[in-house]
């Protein structure tokens, strides 16, 4: 059988290295410390993509070649963000080992098939952010574009999703969306990116633990020597202590067991599952028999599908038995949420039908 890249990877695939090359002392210092953990992926940012002008940009060529320099003196390969052609065929030159797409170009399909087309014929590995929406579609197109030319060791970086709303995270992980891509494109090697999606420094344990134990296949952990004078992102960056610290604490749990007892006691709970979710679906089937009455009695007596105030009662009234329940309230209330926007589809189709 012919193996893919991902079979090849030793699991879990660790890269660091700064947020950005700042000097050659401050790369040569990272490397040389996170390749003593054992770490031989060196990540780095030469062009930045910032959200705001007038920060720092990056140091853009230069950088290429303390990076080769680094790599005559230390046996550790580079990954480098390009976000345009040029970007790729200068680092192509300067014998960079691994590409990655950046979440504000992933969107953009002009810039990736600029990019494909540089790539052309070439073999270096290509890392493909997620993009910066939760738009899953945008995503697979870059990756498939990145395909298209060629290239065959192609890996997706999950780095989250800005959001207009404020939670704990920078970067809201939307793990879904990766599970999502992982379930569609298998033989790709999903990486975690906890550094953009956390945003703290402080979060970087939990977010890789959850990714591996969601079998990812490696982790990219921005590693500043001294983050809090670091150029960009100095609130996320770990030191290369830290993320020794952060590394040896991480549990990998195996993505199987052989054993017949774990097995046999999985599928017994795996039965009683599918019996749960059989009544469910029975029961959702029964509500919606009941919604489509109510749709026919609202029809008959000239009154607007959507009554506000039932509405409000029924999210009220859910949350509250979910909590009693022991149930995330938010949990229920999304579930009541598509559950609603399918009984008003269904009433809006009898309201339609009887349209003349
Ligand atoms: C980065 O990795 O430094 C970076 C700019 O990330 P993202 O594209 O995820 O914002
Ligand atoms: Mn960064």
């Amino acid at each position: 059988m012919k193996t893919s890249w991902k079979d090849e990877l030793l699991r879990p695939w660790i890269i660091a290295g700064p947020c950005s090359a700042e000097s050659f002392d401050q790369l040569y210092h990272t490397t040389k410390a996170i390749y003593e953990l054992g770490i031989n992926t060196i990540r780095s940012g030469i062009w930045k993509p910032r959200t705001r002008p007038n920060s720092f940009e990056g140091i853009g060529q230069k950088a290429l070649e303390w990076i080769e320099k680094i790599k005559k003196e230390l046996p550790v390969q580079f990954a480098v963000e390009v976000a345009t052609a040029q970007h790729a065929e200068l680092a192509l030159k300067h014998g960079i080992d691994i590409l990655w797409i950046g979440a504000r170009t992933t969107v953009n399909p002009f810039l990736v098939q600029d990019i494909a087309d540089s790539l052309r014929g070439t073999s270096t590995p290509v890392l493909i952010k997620n993009p910066v929406n939760p738009d899953l579609d945008l995503w697979i197109g870059c990756i498939e574009r990145i395909a298209n030319a060629g290239i065959t060791k192609i890996g997706a970086i999950h780095r989250g999703f800005s959001s207009f709303k404020k939670t704990q995270y920078r970067n809201e992980p939307l793990w879904q969306l990766a599970i999502e891509l992982k379930r569609i494109l298998p033989h790709i090697p999903l990486i975690c990116d906890p550094s953009h999606i956390g945003g703290d420094s402080s979060m970087i344990f939990s977010i890789s633990q959850k990714a591996l134990d969601l079998n990812y296949d490696g982790l990219i952990i921005e590693t500043h020597p001294n983050p809090k004078e670091a150029l960009s992102d100095p609130k996320q960056q770990v030191t290369p202590e830290q993320l020794a610290l952060i590394i040896n604490s991480l549990k990998l749990r195996k993505d199987k067991c052989d054993s017949v007892s774990f097995k046999n006691k999985l599928e017994e709970l795996r039965h009683k599952i599918d019996s749960i979710d059989h009544d469910i679906i029975e029961n959702l089937a029964n509500r919606m028999k009941v919604i489509d009455e109510i749709g026919e009695y609202k029809l008959k007596n000239e009154v607007t599908i959507l009554q506000l105030e039932r509405w409000n009662e029924i999210l009220k009234s859910r949350k509250s038995w979910a909590k009693d329940l022991k149930l995330t309230p938010n949990f229920v209330e999304e579930v009541y949420k598509t559950v609603h926007s399918d009984s008003i589809r269904r009433q809006t189709e009898i309201f339609n039908k009887n349209k003349n």
